[in-house]
């Protein structure tokens, strides 16, 4: 893409990719009777979970909306603790929060920048009911390792997936499947792999899990006869838990069914992309990608690299701009969560909880990942990262 005087788009780090075919399946339910709460909504639940292999799904407003009720549909007792990654987004440590659970973090591997069973284990107590693994970038954590970590110390496991729809571990069994784990949850974004605008979902094999999260997604309110406690006429509801209206229209299911048949598509431009770069940059002293475990078929989210500021000779601010400048955008992902103010004044946590993630967060930076990237936008982006280090 090209602007109009010939200065090339700016490149955003992620963006979503909509069509014509998008763009009409929205349009037709916008012109049905139901625009929330009809079957589009059922029917995106089902894409996801014959596209993930689990037996349940149920999509919710947002991925965060998803992530507390995942952890609500556990009924774990107040003051309980769950462990999060160390770097991720804010949302995957306050689900725990908003359940008046205690968060704690795990730190992460230097070359995948995910959280492993033995960094997981090394924040497990006795009061720990919970484990959220993150799967960052799209890579999946080691959830063999992780299930049977929570197997043998009685633990739960919700498995955030807002960034790895589409991937597949080194086992062959895609993310969202729940093999190793009680329930999947991903987000939909537009930064994310496919999009409904906002929303999310959760995939489960439990039926008493699937029974929970749909309620908790509806203010706690059935109409089921088979459930009713009183059933005086056909207008008779009843609220059963203190639930939520955190429900996706069918406007944006319309669109997730859409955008899904996509996934594919979009996986192998994701992929093609990943390995350019990762082509380009072998044998820059000064840059380290992140490594993909062997066997592994992620569907990369995010594109981070390593630098070493202080070889370059200019701080990540400056780099940002110099590549800015350029036409290129760029972002860190994460701040360790723990270090937030308001992690910091409500838990008491403090720099040094876990070096690894401090060290990879005072390194990382996105570059543009998105499969409307031309291999020209790929190759501007080469170019201007590989300029960082002339004079390096
Ligand atoms: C984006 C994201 C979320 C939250 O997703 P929303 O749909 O924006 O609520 C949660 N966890 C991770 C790791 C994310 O990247």
């Amino acid at each position: 893409m090209s602007g109009a005087a010939g200065t090339p788009a700016f490149l955003p780090y992620g963006r979503q990719s909509i069509d014509a075919d998008d763009v009409a399946a929205v349009q037709a339910v916008l012109q049905s009777p139901f625009l929330t709460q009809g079957p589009e909504v059922a029917r995106f639940e089902a894409a996801l979970a014959e596209r993930t292999g689990a037996r349940y799904c149920v999509a919710f407003a947002n991925a965060t909306a998803a992530l507390h009720c995942a952890v609500a549909a556990l009924d774990l007792p107040p003051g309980a603790e769950g462990v999060t990654s160390a770097n991720t987004f804010v949302a995957s440590a306050n689900c725990l929060a908003y359940n008046g659970l205690v968060p704690r973090f795990a730190d992460i591997d230097a070359q995948t920048a995910n959280v492993t069973a033995a960094t997981l284990s090394a924040c497990v107590t006795a009061a720990t009911r919970v484990l959220i693994p993150v799967h960052f970038a799209g890579q999946p954590c080691d959830m063999p390792a992780i299930g049977a970590l929570a197997r043998e110390r009685g633990l739960r496991v919700i498995e955030d997936a807002a960034h790895a729809i589409g991937s597949v571990d080194a086992h062959g069994i895609p993310v969202g499947a729940c093999a190793h784990s009680d329930m999947t949850v991903f987000s939909f974004h537009p930064v994310k792999t496919i999009t409904t605008g906002e929303g999310g979902a959760v995939t489960t094999n439990d039926a008493a899990l699937h029974e929970a999260l749909t309620l908790l997604r509806s203010h706690g309110i059935t109409k089921d006869p088979a459930r009713l406690r009183t059933n005086p006429g056909p207008w008779h509801y009843e609220q059963e838990r203190l639930g939520f209206n955190y429900r996706i229209t069918d406007l944006q299911c319309a669109l997730g069914v859409s955008q899904l048949r996509k996934l594919d598509a979009f996986k192998s431009r994701r992929r093609a992309i990943v390995s350019a770069y990762d082509a380009a940059f072998a044998g820059l002293p000064w840059l380290r990608p992140l490594v993909e475990r062997p066997g592994t078929d992620s569907c990369f989210h995010l594109y981070v690299v390593r630098l070493d500021f202080a070889a370059l000779g200019c701080d990540r601010a400056a780099v940002m701009a110099r590549l800015a400048a350029a036409g290129i955008g760029s972002q860190v992902h994460y701040i360790p969560v723990y270090t937030q103010p308001w992690y910091r004044e409500t838990y008491g946590t403090h720099d040094g909880l876990c070096p690894e993630a401090e060290h990879y967060f005072a390194e990382c930076l996105s570059l543009p990942l998105y499969p409307a990237l031309t291999d020209a936008d790929v190759a501007r982006v080469v170019a201007a990262v590989r300029a960082l280090g002339s004079g390096a």
